[in-house]
C-alpha cells in the first residue's frame, strides 16, 4: 500500500470528521487549530489544500464572498444560509416554507443543477445587541 495516499486520506478524514462536528461553517484557520491537536505537524497549506479537495469532489461546500476568506460546512444536505454583514458569522437557516424548486429552474433555463446556494445576509442579534450600545 503506498504510504502517501494513507496519510493523506487520514488527514483529510480527520478534517472531514472535524467539520462535521460543527455548525458554525469555519475557516480554513479554525480548522487549522483543531487538525493540529491530532497531527502536531500538519501546515495550514496542507489544510487548504485538503479542504479544495474535498469542496471540489463535492464532500464538502465551500463558500466564499468577493476578496473574503473562504468558509466551509461539511452538512451537503439542502438547507440555506445566512451571514452577518458586520461579523461575517454563517449560520444555517432552521427552516422556511418556501422552498425553491430545482426543477422548476431546470425547466426555466435548461440547466440540469447540481447544487443551490441561496444566501440572506444581514445583521445578527449579537451584533444588533452590540450595535445599539
Ligand atoms: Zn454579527
Ligand atoms: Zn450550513
Amino acid at each position: 500500500m503506498d504510504l502517501k495516499i494513507t496519510k493523506y486520506s487520514r488527514q483529510r478524514d480527520i478534517i472531514l470528521r472535524i467539520l462535521r462536528s460543527t455548525k458554525c461553517h469555519p475557516t480554513a484557520d479554525w480548522i487549522y487549530e483543531k487538525v493540529k491537536k491530532e497531527i502536531p505537524n500538519i501546515s495550514l497549506g496542507t489544510v487548504y489544500r485538503n479542504l479544495n479537495f474535498l469542496a471540489d469532489k463535492g464532500k464538502i461546500r465551500r463558500f466564499s464572498f468577493g476578496g473574503t476568506t473562504a468558509q466551509f460546512d461539511g452538512d451537503l444536505r439542502d438547507h440555506y444560509h445566512i451571514r452577518c454583514d458586520w461579523c461575517k458569522r454563517i449560520e444555517d437557516v432552521p427552516h422556511i416554507s418556501t422552498r425553491i424548486s430545482c426543477q422548476e429552474i431546470e425547466s426555466l433555463t435548461g440547466y440540469r443543477i447540481h447544487s443551490l446556494n441561496l444566501f440572506f445576509s444581514g445583521i445578527c442579534p449579537e451584533c444588533q445587541r452590540k450595535g445599539e450600545q
